[in-house]
């Protein structure tokens, strides 16, 4: 297989409360894109609406741990005291047949992607203002004010990761943050750098000269 006929390799990251699963629906609702979502492995337990192989796999610590021992993460990170990683194999073998994979990960797995594949194009999510995040954090539930603070706070970290990222993406409205998200997805195509072997190729000259 040629370098330039492999998929792209998608990661969409941000602070917690930015909206980063919604914002990833509404990506796969849009019309005319051939985008392929990576399925997670977790050790947290499942939640009411979720469903086992559709939103995470979920597994348990002994099985997790056994897997990354054997290698079979692309990346995996703690957070919030569980365990989450990207399952290599499934990866591979979507960006292999061409597809686009969206990856939906927390920053140090981000980070973790990036190294091992250097050409995947890095998406982080902002809300408009930091009083829209507060915002979201607060009406998500009857978290104590302690606990919102927190995740106040590990917001503010997550926020000066934005710097190693390709693309900073407002979440002003989920519908134009999945729109923007497809324009950078297919001007990403249009980079010199990934289709000029394909014209190479086509007038048969030496890539190298
Ligand atoms: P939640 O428990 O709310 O579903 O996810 C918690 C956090 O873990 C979110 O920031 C989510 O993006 C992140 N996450 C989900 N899957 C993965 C993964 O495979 N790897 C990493 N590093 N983070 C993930």
């Amino acid at each position: 297989m040629k370098l330039n006929d492999r998929g792209l390799l998608i990661v969409i990251s941000g602070p917690s409360g930015v909206g980063k699963g919604t914002v990833r629906k509404a990506l796969f609702d849009m019309p005319k894109h051939n985008l392929t979502y990576s399925v997670s492995m977790t050790t947290r337990g499942i939640r009411q609406g979720e469903e086992n192989g559709k939103d995470y796999y979920f597994v348990s610590k002994e099985e997790f741990e056994k897997r990354i021992s054997e290698g079979k993460f692309l990346e995996y990170a703690e957070f919030v005291g569980n365990y989450y990683g990207t399952p290599l194999d499934k990866v591979n073998e979507q960006l292999d047949s061409g597809k686009e994979v969206v990856l939906e990960i927390e920053v140090e797995g981000a980070l973790q992607v990036k190294k091992k594949v250097p050409d995947c194009v890095m998406i982080f999510l902002v809300p408009p203002s930091k009083d829209d995040l507060y915002k979201r954090l607060r009406s998500r539930g009857t978290e104590s004010e302690e606990i919102i603070e927190k995740r106040v706070e590990k917001a503010n970290r997550e926020f000066k990761k934005a710097k190693y990222y390709d693309y900073i993406v407002v979440n002003d409205d989920v519908f134009n943050a999945a729109d923007r998200i497809l324009a950078i997805i297919r001007a990403e195509h249009a980079r010199t750098k990934r289709s000029i072997h394909k014209y190479y190729e086509l007038i048969g000259e030496d890539i190298e000269e």
